[in-house]
Order: structure tokens, then sequence, then C-alpha cells
């Protein structure tokens, strides 16, 4: 409505000026004519100030002409200038935009926010985080987006921004994204919800934190992984205990634990010096680790001691397992870094849930009783917790 009231104005003003110069020059020639015949009755004269009379007009009209097309002309002027100067300006910008962009250690992006998430715009980021160029993303002219996110995160994504949309708050999410040569890498994305025209997109952008996670990842295998041999260390498999012991009282089952020690160690270390005592405790835990089910676990609780968890094993059965790991052990000659090998046997001490402790400290302490009493028996042998009274029921 403004526009069209605007693209009016001109034409109302020129109609307007031509107008009163209309009327002015009928009034200016009507008049004048008559007061020139009144005052001079002379025709030669007459004839000399008519034609006075009209360079008057030409000169007056002339000089306002002068006036407003200066005037005109000036305005014109710093017009342009000020539109030369926004447009330096809108490149200087752009410039700098593009900058930033191609310096962004991943990618921004606009977006619709549709199951595809149909790329409006990608920054050339995108090429080293993805592996498409940004013309192949944008409205999935190859692929869409949504496509290259782990199927797994894909719902909680979606979940998050959604919710983030609709409260009209900033998102950031973090998930596995597919690259096109198949690599998969962590990306973390911040965002949110932008009115481009009355259609509600997504603005962002999102970052590789792949060395992140694995650092993280690291981390945490840190701390539950014992260094020297690659099991559960002492504070996991606490851990899987209590998990194991709460789960076998809840569906009342069998959980057998297994205390292990390995024999006359001390003197492997004496003999063969600490670096091959390592070595000897590395092998040992590949053989625990090999000689158990996958639902098993097995951990180093200290030094030469060893824990297996056997879940809904019962007495027979767990004896049955620890024999066959005695034996096991018995029998490989265990390689040293050296070259040579030393034989190696071990004693192990089972308690069972429920008959011999109902707890983690119970079960502990009374699979490691049995163990000391294998020891008393000459090593090299299995021998499972004694009667309930003996063991620490608590
Ligand atoms: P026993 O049959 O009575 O168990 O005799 P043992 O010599 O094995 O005696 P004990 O279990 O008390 O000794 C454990 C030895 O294990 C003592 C220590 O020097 C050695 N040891 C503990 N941790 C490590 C380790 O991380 N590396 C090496 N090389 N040796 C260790
Ligand atoms: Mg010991
Ligand atoms: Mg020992």
């Amino acid at each position: 409505m403004r526009d069209q009231k605007n693209r009016y104005r001109p034409l109302q003003r020129t109609v307007c000026i031509v107008l009163v110069y209309l009327c002015a020059g009928w009034l200016w020639i009507t008049f004048s004519d008559a007061v020139a015949e009144a005052w001079f009755s002379d025709t030669r004269m007459l004839s000399r100030v008519q034609t006075w009379k009209g360079l008057l007009f030409v000169l007056v009209t002339g000089a306002v002409l002068f006036a407003v097309l200066l005037t005109q002309f000036r305005r014109d002027c710093s017009l342009i200038k000020l539109q030369q100067d926004q447009r330096e300006a809108l490149r200087q910008r752009e410039r700098q935009m593009a900058v930033l962009m191609g310096n962004l250690p991943g990618m921004a992006y606009r977006c619709r926010f549709d199951e595809h998430w149909t790329m409006l715009f990608v920054s050339e980021g995108c090429q080293d985080l993805t592996g498409y160029a940004p013309d192949e993303l944008v409205n999935n002219r190859v692929t869409s987006y949504a496509s290259l996110i782990d199927a797994e995160s894909n719902d909680v994504v979606s979940r998050e921004v959604e919710t983030a949309v609709a409260k009209d708050e900033p998102f950031s999410i973090e998930y596995a994204l597919r690259r096109k040569d198949g690599q998969t890498l962590w990306v973390w994305e911040r965002g949110r919800g932008v009115d481009d025209d009355g259609e509600l997109v997504l603005e962002g952008i999102i970052l590789d934190i792949s060395d992140r996670k694995a650092l993280e990842e690291e981390l945490s295998e840190l701390a539950i992984r014992d260094p020297l041999t690659g099991l559960n260390n002492r504070r996991e498999m606490t851990h899987l205990l209590e998990e194991e012991v709460a789960r076998a009282t809840r569906y009342n089952r069998d959980l057998a634990l297994l205390w292990i020690d390995f024999d006359h160690f001390k003197d492997i270390n004496d003999s063969f010096g600490h670096a091959a005592g390592d070595a000897v405790l590395r092998n040992v835990s590949h053989l625990l680790l090999e000689g158990i089910r996958t639902v098993d676990s097995v951990g180093r609780f200290g030094g030469e001691e060893f824990v297996i968890l056997l879940p809904e094993m019962g007495v027979e059965e767990a004896y049955e397992a620890a024999e066959r790991l005695r034996q096991r052990v018995y029998e490989t000659p265990i390689p040293l870094d050296t070259g040579e090998s030393v034989p190696l046997t071990i004693s192990i001490g089972i308690s069972v849930f429920p008959q011999h402790g109902r707890t983690p400290e119970s079960l502990c302490a009374a699979a490691d009783k049995a163990m000391y009493r294998a020891k008393q028996s000459g090593r090299n042998c299995v021998v499972v917790a004694s009667a309930p009274a003996e063991a620490h029921n608590s």
C-alpha cells in the first residue's frame, strides 16, 4: 500500500509543478499583456516591451529550473554515493563472512526443518567434515544430511531439536555421522530455529569432535581396565559383583565367584625378573579370558590375584569350570619375552551365591578363605568354600 503511494508520488509532484508552471505562464502572459497594453499605446514600444517581457519570463523560469535541477542532481549524487558505500560495506561483510566460514573447524549450515534436514546453505567445511561437496548436499542433490546421521542417534537428535525449536531455544547435540567414504565420526552441533520470511529454518554449526570422543572413551576404559593385563580392574570388578549379586537376589539365581592366586609367583619374579613376571601375568590373563563364557567376567583384583564371576552357575558347574581353568594353566607353559617358557600353577577358591554368602563382601571372604585352603592343600587345586557356618553369611 505504502509502496503504491510512493510509486505515484513522483508523477503527482511532476504534474503539480507543470500545472503551477502553466498557470504562472498563463497568468503572466494574460496580465502582463493587459498591463503593457494599458501602459503603452505606441505599437513599436509595446512590441519592444513584449520582447523584454518574454525575455524576463524565460530568465526567471530558467533560474527556477536551474535551482530545481541543481537541488535534484545534488540529491541524486548523494544517493548514488550512499548506495556505493552500502554496496562496498556489503561486499566487505561478505568477504569477512567467507573468510570466517572458510576457517571454521567444521561447517555452518542453514536447512529446512523437515525429515531430510534439506540443506539450503552449507559452508566449504562441509567437504572436510562429510566428504560431500557443498553442492552435493544442498537441496539433497546427491544425498540428504539426515541420511548421514547414525541410525541409532537419529530419533534422539530429532526429538531434541523439536523440543528446542518448540521452546524457541538453541540446541546442542552430539551424534555419530557417516562420511561419504564410510568412515564414522562424532560431531557436536549447535543451532536454533529461525524465521526466514515466514518459513521456519534451522541455522547453526557442526564440529568434528571425534578426537575428544576417542579421548573420553580412552579415559573411561582406563577407569575400568587394569593397565597391565587389560582385564577389568578391582573397582570395575567390585561394581560388576554388586550388579550380579543384585540380579541373582532379584531373580533367585545362582552366582559363582572364583578367587585365583598364582602359586609361588614370587619365585618367577626372583628367577626371571619383574618384567618376566609381568609377561606371565599378561599371558595367564589371556588363558583365563579364553577359558570363560561371554557372560562371565574376569578381573585382576591386585598383584597376582584374579576374580572370575560366573552368573547362573551352581557349585558343581563352578567346580568343573574352575578345574578346567586350573588344568589349562597347568598344561600350558607360559612364554616369557626372552623366548623361554615357565610352568605355572594356580590355586582357586570357589564361593557360590546364596550358599556361601548373600553379599559381595561375604562371597569374596568365603572364596578367599577357600583359596587359602587350596594353598594349604598343596596348591594347584580347586577348593569350594565349606559349610555355610564357615562362610560369612550376612
Ligand atoms: P603363594 O603360592 O603362597 O601364593 O606364593 P607367592 O609367591 O605367589 O606369594 P604371594 O602370592 O604372597 O606373592 C605374590 C607376589 O607377586 C609378590 C609380588 O612380588 C608379585 N607381584 C605382585 N604384583 C606384581 C606385578 O604387577 N608384577 C610382577 N612381576 N609381580 C607382582
Ligand atoms: Mg597372592
Ligand atoms: Mg601367589
